[in-house]
């Protein structure tokens, strides 16, 4: 699109997309901690150090399905006298020419030496013949051997996942302790708005960012949400604010630009809330706002729908993640550029595109939007180029740092 550069130049009381993030992470702190059941903990970071009271394993266990004997009957037959199951164990004692057949996970009997697998056996009968080199402790876990009773097995901060979940099950215990998921109140500003379930009158639009918002909280996994609508009017808005009052963070989105109906900062001040930033040197989401009320936090977001969800992807997405005891930080990686970006002068361009490996590095893909109001071709980008001022493009080939949309493929 071709833009007036007037429009595009950046005033000075703008601040700079780094400034804004720090702010956010600056007045973002975890809120109390929680105790909660193992299977609402995955995705959480813990807010406690996890410490085993036993040895791991807390016996000798066998590690192959086969026989459990001892390594001076390497080479020779010897008669099996037992069996042990997984979950049981034998009084039997392995010893010279004799063996019991173990499964993987049982108890090695008193006297076993090294477990040979059943592939590299033979037998017949209740004979086996056994292979001719056998080591000590072949196939045996020993007591102790994963971890030592008292040691810190998962700490404070880490994340939970899945296999975090298997550690703390392991040891028997039902809950943890862990930074809580922030609450969350998305209100949508403006007149011509409707929802999907009505029919449009000549000049309004269909409410896009309002489901936007409650699916990118999905993707947080916030379940304490509320979402509400309501037209330009003072009172309505207030009404709205005051409703979410209890709420960690609040997503206002639309009414923060310059138009006589944009009455969102008016409100904010009314409502008792202070403002941290308002405007920010990037393209898309210039309008942005950011303000605080306590520990509460207030994102105004542009109403232009792609605006929208790049503040939200870079500021109120590190709001929830900072909530959560993680780091605020968006993930980065640098890629090469497939095709050219051109660059704002004064702002930093936010560039919508489809990062995808090739050998060892990620080449980007623009997505190019019409403008900031324009999702149509982006629906599918999963980082945001970071395009820094300037007035050359950026040819293809150029590094460039990115964010990843929704956390990187390795790092959900
Ligand atoms: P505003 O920030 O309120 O001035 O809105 C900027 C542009 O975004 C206008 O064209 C609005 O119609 C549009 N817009 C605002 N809110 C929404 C929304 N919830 N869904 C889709 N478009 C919106
Ligand atoms: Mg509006």
């Amino acid at each position: 699109m071709v833009e007036d550069s007037s429009v595009d130049a950046a005033p000075a009381h703008m601040i700079a997309p780094d400034e804004a993030l720090l702010l956010v992470g600056e007045r973002t702190s975890p809120r109390p901690i929680q105790r909660v059941r193992l299977e609402a903990a995955c995705g959480l970071q813990l807010a406690q150090d996890v410490r085993t009271e036993h040895d791991f394993p807390s016996f000798a266990r066998a590690m192959m399905d086969g026989y459990a004997v001892r390594v001076s009957d390497a080479g020779q037959t010897v008669r099996v006298v037992g069996e042990v199951p997984a979950g049981a164990s034998s009084a039997e004692v392995v010893s010279e020419g004799v063996c019991l057949e173990i499964m993987t996970g049982a108890v090695c009997p008193e006297g076993t030496e090294a477990v040979v697998p059943k592939e590299v056996a033979h037998r017949e009968g209740d004979l086996v013949t056994l292979p001719k080199n056998l080591e000590l402790g072949r196939h045996i876990a020993p007591p102790g051997s994963e971890c030592r009773a008292g040691s810190v097995v998962l700490k404070r901060g880490d994340t939970m996942t899945p296999l975090a979940v298997a550690v703390v099950a392991s040891l028997g215990r039902q809950e943890v302790e862990v930074f809580p998921r922030p609450t969350a109140a998305v209100i949508t500003t403006g007149a011509e708005l409707v929802s999907v379930d009505s029919e449009l009158a000549p000049g309004q639009i269909y409410d896009s960012n309002g489901p936007m918002l409650v699916a990118l909280l999905d993707e947080f996994r916030i379940e304490d949400r509320t979402y509400r609508h309501v037209v330009d009017q003072r009172e309505a808005i207030l009404e709205a604010l005051e409703e979410a009052a209890e709420k960690d963070i609040i997503l206002l989105s639309g009414g923060v630009s310059a138009g006589n109906y944009d009455l969102v900062p008016d409100c904010l001040a009314e409502y008792g809330a202070t403002v941290v930033f308002h405007k920010v040197r990037q393209k898309p989401g210039k309008p942005l706002l950011f303000a605080t009320k306590g520990e509460q936090l207030l994102f105004g977001l542009p109403g232009n729908p792609l605006a929208c969800h790049q503040c939200f992807h870079r500021y109120a997405a590190a709001a929830i993640r900072g909530i959560q005891g993680k780091t605020a930080e968006p993930l980065q990686s640098v890629g090469v550029l497939a095709g050219e970006v051109v660059p704002k002068s004064g702002r930093t361009h936010f560039v919508p595109a489809l990062a995808a490996q090739e050998e060892s590095h990620w080449v980007l893909s623009p997505l190019p939007s019409v403008s900031s109001a324009d999702i149509f071709s982006t629906s599918q980008a999963n980082c945001y180029i970071e395009v820094p001022p300037g007035k050359q493009p950026f040819v293809a080939g150029k590094s460039l740092r990115f964010t990843w949309i929704g956390g990187a493929p390795w790092a959900n």
